[in-house]
């Protein structure tokens, strides 16, 4: 099997990517996402990228409430597919992912990353996936009306909420996918209890490989999420893939990888990269890189890991990006 080409032929997906987290603070800043994405775009390109969710995640310190800087970051999406319409195909149902492959576009999902824009107002949720969102993580790091996020203790954190169950059972009912990437263990729980539905992590590390990161889960949640069919996506950020992030290599990454697949098979592995979506024009520092896996032109490296560690070639093809596609045609359609 040649990995070059298989990596050409089969579905890539990317489930986590940053919109601009800053996004809302000015108009000047827009222009800069503007010109920002148009250099993201040959990187896509060049990693042989498919298909990428892009996360609007708001600032608590804006001034600006949460509901309006989501509104802004959508209306910079909808902007950016209008106009970039020959490469860029805004995917509402998991045919598009599809078409667009077949166009040799990029199909681009919009996700919220945490559910604050929604407050406390099922109207807003239904509003959000009018407007295109087709999965929310419930929670990003704090408390909101939903659940309690990681940053409230990892353990000691609270789960879902009244009106937290409430979310998840619309949820199924409109057709979004549930990402708990962000969530204490109860909330997780608590997600699986009430959700009828295939849920997914959509950037996450594992305690085998850094049991010190918040952001990463024990075994039991992986297995958890697979039972109810889901996906766990590797994530890159270095933190959770070595105690010292410095040594987050594209090796370290496989060996996530690795790790997922020997606990819940290879139907329930995928990848959330959790790139920067600076990070290829600012020059960030070099402990915020996975060496050798730094951006998303570097896909094509994880496929020829894949086949170098004796993956068989439909495995790859799940990992890469067919588990995501499975759940999102259940859940989204
Ligand atoms: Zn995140």
């Amino acid at each position: 099997m040649d990995p070059a080409q298989l990596h050409q032929e089969m579905l890539v997906w990317d489930a986590h990517r940053d919109v601009a987290y800053e996004a809302p603070l000015s108009e000047r800043f827009l222009q800069g996402w503007m010109t920002g994405f148009d250099m993201h775009l040959p990187l896509v390109r060049a990693g042989g990228l498919d298909c990428q969710t892009y996360a609007i995640c708001v600032a608590p310190e804006l001034d600006l409430p949460p509901t309006a800087q989501a509104f802004k970051e959508l209306e910079l999406i909808w902007e950016t597919q209008s106009s970039h319409s020959n490469t860029v195909t805004l995917a509402l149902k998991s045919d598009d992912v599809l078409q667009a492959k077949a166009q040799g576009t990029l199909a681009a999902w919009v996700a919220l990353e945490g559910a604050e824009p929604i407050l406390n107002q099922i109207g807003l949720l239904r509003g959000f996936y009018r407007m295109g969102v087709r999965s929310i993580g419930l929670t990003w790091n704090w408390r909101n009306a939903i659940a309690d996020g990681v940053a409230e203790g990892r353990e000691q954190g609270g789960g879902l909420t009244r009106f937290g169950e409430q979310v998840v059972r619309e949820m199924n009912q409109l057709g979004m996918v549930v990402d708990v990437a962000h969530m204490t263990l109860q909330g997780v729980r608590d997600v699986l209890r009430v959700s009828e539905q295939p849920i997914i992590v959509s950037h996450g590390g594992s305690q085998r490989l850094c049991a010190t990161h918040r952001r990463t889960s024990p075994d039991e949640i992986l297995e958890a999420i697979a039972e109810k069919d889901g996906v766990f996506c590797a994530t890159t950020i270095p933190e959770t893939l070595a105690q010292d992030p410095a040594q987050a290599t594209l090796e370290t990454f496989l060996d996530l990888i690795d790790h997922c697949v020997r606990v819940i098979g290879a139907d329930h592995v995928g990848l959330g990269a959790d790139f920067d979506v600076f990070q290829s024009h600012l020059g960030l520092p070099p402990e915020h890189w996975v060496k050798g896996l730094e951006e998303v032109d570097r896909w094509p490296r994880v496929t020829a890991g894949l086949v170098q560690r004796g993956y068989t070639e439909s495995d790859i093809r799940k990992i890469m990006g067919e588990n995501l596609l499975r759940v999102y045609r259940q859940v989204v359609g």
